[in-house]
């Protein structure tokens, strides 16, 4: 069984995008397969990996209508890694979802018939706490949190650790948060080793060993259209992102071991 993997953070700017697109890559590196969902009406992920913002059909379609993931889903030229890209409708999605039966459960809804079909299945989402990113958190096993080293970091990151617990609560008891992936790191600055302890202090043992450094490789690569593994592979950050695939892996491992 697949697991699926929301990366969240309702805080703008602080590396989901880079995370989820890298991570996929480096993960089907790894041999496994994986599905990206681009739940983000900003379509990052999609445009990341060289697809037109403007598709006709993507999550959107299959969200509200009768296509389906294994419809709209694209080749990444990465060897089984696929990309569920996003359309500009799905702008309209918070609004139109309200109307809908089980409207927090969409994704999970359609996940399920492909769920088997891949290793890991990621999700990016928006940098918000609406419908879009809700349907993104019940659908998902585990939550993964991009915190940028920087002083405000830690802001919002309570009001999401709310929501989490409230969603366990009430819509989905089987969620977990698998941790916390430091982005944009420079150890030179003091400042983010204060933002280290204090992210150690609020997930206490979730925090991935590996740590994301600044990398101006890894902000270049989305203009080009490629991973980091297709613009740069010997670079730190796409060092650093394989590290965290193979931590990735590790942690599923031994769990399922379990
Ligand atoms: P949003 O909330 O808008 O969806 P996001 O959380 O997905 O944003 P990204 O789009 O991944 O964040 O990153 C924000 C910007 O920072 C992008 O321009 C990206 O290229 C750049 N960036 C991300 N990670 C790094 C890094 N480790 N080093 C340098 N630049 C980075
Ligand atoms: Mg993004």
């Amino acid at each position: 069984m697949g697991k699926v993997i929301a990366i969240v953070n309702q805080k703008g700017g602080v590396g989901k995008t880079t995370t989820s697109v890298n991570l996929a890559a480096y993960l089907s590196k790894l041999g496994k397969s994986v599905l990206l969902v681009d739940l983000d009406p900003q379509a990052n992920a999609t445009s990341h990996l060289g697809f037109d913002r403007g598709a006709d059909r993507g999550v959107y379609e299959v969200l509200t209508g009768p296509e389906s993931f294994r419809e709209v889903s694209l080749e990444t030229g990465h060897d089984n890694f696929h990309l569920a890209p996003s359309t500009p409708s799905l702008a309209g999605a918070n609004v139109e979802f309200v109307s809908l039966d089980r409207r927090e459960f969409r994704l999970y809804d359609n996940l399920l018939d492909i769920k088997n079909n891949y290793d890991y299945i990621l999700i990016d989402n928006p940098p918000s706490l609406g419908l879009l990113t809700l349907n993104g958190l019940t659908a998902a096993d585990q939550v993964m949190i991009p915190v940028q080293a920087e002083y405000f970091a830690l802001e919002g990151l309570g009001q999401l650790v709310e929501t989490i617990n409230l969603i366990k609560e009430n819509l989905k008891p089987e969620l977990d948060v698998l941790g916390v992936v430091l982005t944009m790191y420079d150890s030179r600055y003091r400042l983010a080793n204060d933002v280290l302890r204090e992210l150690y202090n609020y997930f206490p043992n979730k925090i991935f060993r590996s740590v994301i450094p600044r990398s101006v490789r890894l902000s270049e690569a989305p203009s080009h259209g490629k991973s980091i593994l297709g613009y740069d592979p010997t670079s730190k950050g796409a060092k650093a992102y394989e590290r965290l695939a193979r931590e990735l892996v590790y942690l599923s491992e031994k769990d399922s071991q379990l």
